[in-house]
């Protein structure tokens, strides 16, 4: 099959859901423009915005990462910077690969970048939180991913960054929406929309990747010849989300485009309930970090483990 877009170059990709085959150049083009559409559409960068990109070592971070200094170097009179910062969890044969794929990548993109542990911000580390909680539902991946935020905020403060970037995509956010309905959490589905939220501090949380499937993002960093992370994390089979990421795959498979629409109704009630949300004025009462609540989750989960720790 010839590339539709380009009628010239034979296809490497055909995009099921909407008919289209592309060649390899075009299919990367698709990506990258759809990455800056999302950008411009929710306000998300601004000129001159010194943004930090969170870099796990998969391939979604690092695909943001190359897909933003792509973007950045095309326009460089809108005076954006790019930092990349990876957060060490502490687990033992897993993070150590990836501190080395971000930092060797990084320095290839001549990007700055920086790491900063679970260990000297929480005096815990993940090994140790997974002996630490009280029983196993704590999920891993719950804990990890509240300390985690916390983290990327500590060091996007730290950096004096003006947006904060993830390669959420819409798998993520299906997950985290049924997740989120599956425990009955539903304000928190508010979060989900794409609009970047303001905090107190005036730095804004960005996902330029909301729009775009897991698979074409991998796809992407193969076409790319990105390198990433190829070692799983132990923890990682605890949590719900790997369950709802094959059945969500399996929908897709039978019904393309499935995620599409899914994906379209998300919006819509995540856009209904965001708008009903205010960050403003909300503190923590202990660590006085913005939080919906009077104890933010992350001082709740610090509570829980250190509490055990003692006893
Ligand atoms: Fe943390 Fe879960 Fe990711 Fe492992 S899979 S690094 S526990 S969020
Ligand atoms: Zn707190």
């Amino acid at each position: 099959m010839i590339c539709r877009k380009c009628q010239k170059i034979e296809s490497v990709y055909h995009r099921v859901y909407s008919g289209e085959y592309l060649c390899k150049k075009c299919f990367m083009r698709s990506i990258e423009n759809k990455t800056a559409k999302t950008i411009s559409r929710y306000s998300m960068i601004g000129y001159g915005d010194r943004v930090v990109v969170g870099v796990s070592g998969g391939k979604d971070s690092l695909s943001l990462l190359y897909v933003l200094k792509m973007l950045f170097d095309q326009h460089p009179n809108n005076g954006n910077e790019l930092v990349g910062i990876t957060i060490d969890e502490g687990i033992k044969g897993y993070r150590d690969e990836s501190l080395q794929i971000v930092k060797d990548f990084c320095q290839q993109l001549g990007v700055e970048s920086k790491v900063l542990s679970y260990k000297s911000l929480f005096e815990v580390d993940m090994d140790e939180a997974m002996v630490l909680r009280p029983s196993e539902k704590m999920s891993s991946c719950s804990m990890c991913g509240t300390l985690r935020r916390r983290a990327i905020d500590i060091a996007a403060e730290t950096l004096d960054a003006d947006v904060v970037a993830t390669a959420h995509n819409v798998d993520d956010q299906l997950q985290t929406f049924m997740i989120n309905m599956l425990a009955g959490d539903v304000e928190r589905i508010g979060w989900i929309y794409p609009e970047p939220v303001k905090y107190a501090s005036g730095m804004k949380k960005v996902k330029p990747f909301i729009e775009i499937y897991e698979y074409e993002i991998a796809f992407y960093a193969l076409q790319r010849e990105i390198p990433f992370q190829s070692e799983e994390c132990p923890y990682m089979n605890e949590s719900i989300r790997t369950d709802l990421r094959e059945f969500l795959n399996k929908l897709e498979r039978d019904h393309p485009g499935i995620k599409h629409s899914a994906y379209n109704s998300m919006m819509k009630i995540s856009r209904v309930l965001r708008s009903r949300q205010s960050t403003e004025g909300k503190k923590c009462s202990i660590c006085r970090h913005d939080s919906t609540g009077d104890i933010c989750s992350v001082c709740q989960t610090i509570n829980v483990l250190t509490s055990n720790k003692q006893i």
